[in-house]
């Protein structure tokens, strides 16, 4: 784990990145924020997470990460070890978490619950779609309080460099970290489409997988939303597809979400 720091003092605003090893967005925009070195109000640490996963270029080495916490610090596995050092680090911190999928181009933010946290921050974030995780939260980073994990957009894209930068720079406006910076809101609070993490859809082992549904877009009742060796799944109730990608994940496809509202509802 690499741990920078803008500004002086015990920071209570946390920036992580490479959660997973294979998402190397959230690293590639920490660096390019530290080079330009802003003036800060507030300090701010850097947490490059699981080193050893981004040198290999895989999402873990022995066990994910992201499933994993509270974690051990007596543990057999390097992530659940890693788990409890990085849950030591942010456990007094305000924490955006950058990931990136490979079910969606544009970025959106997932917390736990929405909580005041939730409602100071994310209206400052460039995303348009908030995901409750409530229901599938354990293991994960963003199950500890004052956490906003964001999804920056598809994996190893250029894109998503981009867009993780300016989720940061936003994310330390809405902080109060950077001098002489009034948060400026992105998107009227009506305007952040909130869902709720459902049952995820598990695969069945077979070898070629297809998903026809687009992630936060309507699947109605008897529509074929995915494949699996030429099989269809069918939708027996309507939901919203989130993070749903053919190879994304290895043992799901994503998860079954309700559409609950706007932020501000
Ligand atoms: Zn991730």
């Amino acid at each position: 784990m690499r741990i920078e720091q803008l500004g002086e003092g015990t920071p209570e605003i946390a920036v992580v990145a490479a959660v997973h090893g294979d998402e190397p967005c959230g690293v590639r925009a920490i660096e390019r924020v530290l080079a330009e070195s802003p003036a800060v109000e507030r300090p701010v640490k850097f947490v490059v997470a699981n080193e050893v996963a981004l040198q290999q270029g895989v999402r873990y080495v022995e066990e994910d990460l992201n499933r994993a916490f509270p974690g051990d610090p007596d543990a057999d596995t390097y992530e659940r070890r890693l788990a409890a050092d990085l849950a030591r680090e942010v456990r007094d911190c305000t924490t955006l978490s950058l990931h990136s999928t490979q079910s969606y181009a544009e970025p959106f933010a997932l917390v736990d619950t929405v909580d005041a946290v939730a409602r100071s921050v994310c209206p400052y974030l460039p995303v348009s779609v908030l995901v409750e995780t409530e229901a599938e939260s354990d293991g994960r980073l963003i199950e500890y309080p004052h956490v906003v994990e964001v999804e920056c957009g598809l994996q190893g894209s250029e894109e998503a460099v981009d867009n993780a930068v300016e989720l940061i720079h936003s994310f330390l406006e809405a902080t109060g970290a950077l001098l002489d910076d009034e948060p400026v809101a992105g998107y009227d609070r009506d305007e952040v489409a909130v869902y709720r993490l459902g049952r995820p859809v598990p695969k069945n082992g077979a070898d070629e997988y297809e998903v026809f549904a687009e992630n936060f877009e309507r699947v109605a009742a008897g529509e074929a939303f995915a494949a699996a060796e030429g099989n269809e799944l069918v939708a027996e109730e309507p939901f919203y597809p989130v993070l749903m990608s053919p190879y994304g994940y290895e043992n799901v496809f994503g998860y079954r979400g309700e559409r609950v509202g706007v932020l501000d509802s």
